[in-house]
This record gives structure tokens, C-alpha cells and sequence, in this order.
């Protein structure tokens, strides 16, 4: 399976999913013109539309894809998602037939309460739960929910591609550096990252292995996180340095 993110609106990215036969899946397509331009340039055919939550920057392109493409839409069961036509939830399977896939649906409640993530083929697909280094703002979950979302997926293998839909990754790299800024895995992502965005280039897709090495808030039981967190008058269990964390992150500004 090929895996492209396709840059759209300001800084998501749509994940096109396609195989060697020219069949493919897009992931929150918030805008159906970069998915339209992708399949033309590389002669796709689109087969399913995959929704990870009703945010329009994730969603506002469906309507218009449905218009020229006759293709199933799997999304959480949300009414705030309309035209979808396969609602899916936790412990869920989609199985398409072309391009060939198998995606187990993992409920990650937490940037908003009924958001899903697709996990197969290698990928994980996290809609706005788990960023490169960071993670999805506290909308309508609680910091003990979206925690034990992201547990859930760092538990997936670390070859797993993680497929974010936003390009957050420098920014975010700043603010981890804040919290570890002598984790040597850190630095060496940071340089990577800020290489490729020298080169406008995207960050993602990245191994969960280095989110695993990296990300602040895959790491609340680290040592450098333990510390950070005292040094912040915090003295509770990982839940409330998870809740320092991404506190503190919402109005970091480097
Ligand atoms: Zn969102
Ligand atoms: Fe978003």
C-alpha cells in the first residue's frame, strides 16, 4: 500500500492510501480539491472515504467527493458527520476489497468525544488524537480519557506509521524540547524535522517508535517528564502530569 499525505487548507494533511491496481482510500478529507488533484495526476480511482471525527477541516470535502465518486463513508457514530454510510466504533473492522485493506477501529475519546482512529496495513490513521511530538488539543474529552486513548495507541507495534492530520511537528518539537532537553532522540528529531520543513516538506508519516522516544505526552512515566512536572508544582499521578502537559502546551508560544 502506497501511503502520500496530500497537504490541504492551512496545515492538514488528507492520507491517500492506494495500491499498485490504482485503487484508493482517503482519510478526512477536509477539502475535496488537493484529493481530486491526486487522483487524476496518479490515474486513482476512489473506492472508500475513512472519518476520524465531524471537525470541517476533517470533513468539509465529503459532500463534494460523494458528488462525483459512488464510495462508502465509514465514520464514528456522530450526528455532527452527515453523509456517512458506514458508522463504525470501537472493536469495529473495515474490510475493503480494493484496494485490499483490513483497518481494526479504535475509539480515542479526547480531542472530541466520539473520535476514532483506524489502525492497519501498518498505518495508524489518528485523525487529531496523536501528533508528531504532541497531541490533539482537550475539546471535549477529559485529560484521564485522552490519555488512555493515546495508551492505547502507543501499544500498537513500533514499526507503525503514524499518519497525523496536521503538520503541528515543529512546534510541537519546540515544546517537548522544553519539557526533555536532553533527550538525545529528541534532538536528533528535531534536526530531521527541521530539515524537512526547510524543504517545505512533510514530517509525517513517522514511526511510533520515535513517538515512543519523543513525544512528551507518550512519556508521562519518563524521568524527565517526573521531574518537569514537579518543577510545575505537580506532584500527582501520570494523569495529572498529562494534564500539565497539554495545559501548558495550550498556551506555549515558541
Ligand atoms: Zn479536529
Ligand atoms: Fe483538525
Amino acid at each position: 500500500m502506497h501511503v502520500v499525505p496530500l497537504p490541504a487548507l492551512a496545515d492538514n494533511y488528507i492520507w491517500l492510501l492506494h495500491d499498485d491496481g490504482g485503487q484508493a482510500v482517503v482519510v478526512d478529507p477536509g477539502d475535496a480539491f488537493p484529493v481530486e488533484t491526486a487522483l487524476k495526476a496518479r490515474g486513482l480511482e476512489l473506492r472508500a472515504i475513512l472519518l476520524t471525527h465531524h471537525h470541517h477541516d476533517h470533513i468539509g470535502g465529503v459532500e463534494a467527493l460523494l458528488s462525483r465518486h459512488n464510495v462508502p463513508v465509514y465514520a464514528p457514530r456522530d450526528e455532527r458527520i452527515g453523509h456517512a454510510t458506514q458508522r463504525v466504533d470501537d472493536g469495529d473492522v473495515v474490510l475493503l476489497d480494493a484496494p485490499e485493506a483490513r483497518f481494526d477501529v479504535i475509539a480515542v475519546p479526547g480531542h472530541t468525544i466520539t473520535h476514532i482512529a483506524y489502525a492497519g496495513q501498518g498505518v495508524l490513521l489518528c485523525g487529531d488524537t496523536l501528533f508528531s511530538m504532541g497531541c490533539g488539543r482537550l475539546f471535549e474529552g477529559t485529560p484521564s480519557q485522552m490519555l488512555a486513548s493515546l495508551d492505547r495507541l502507543a501499544a500498537l507495534p513500533g514499526n507503525t506509521l503514524v499518519c497525523c492530520a496536521h503538520e503541528y511537528t515543529a512546534a510541537n518539537g519546540r515544546f517537548a524540547q522544553t519539557v526533555e532537553p536532553s533527550n538525545p532522540a529528541l534532538i536528533t528529531r528535531q534536526q530531521e524535522v527541521s530539515a524537512l520543513r526547510a524543504h517545505n516538506r512533510p514530517t509525517l508519516p513517522v514511526a511510533l517508535a520515535t513517538e515512543q522516544a519523543t513525544n512528551p505526552f507518550l512519556r508521562t512515566d519518563c524521568e524527565d517528564v517526573i521531574a518537569w512536572s514537579r518543577r510545575h508544582g505537580i506532584d500527582g499521578d501520570r494523569v495529572a502530569r498529562f494534564a500539565a502537559l497539554r495545559a501548558n502546551k495550550d498556551v506555549f508560544s515558541g
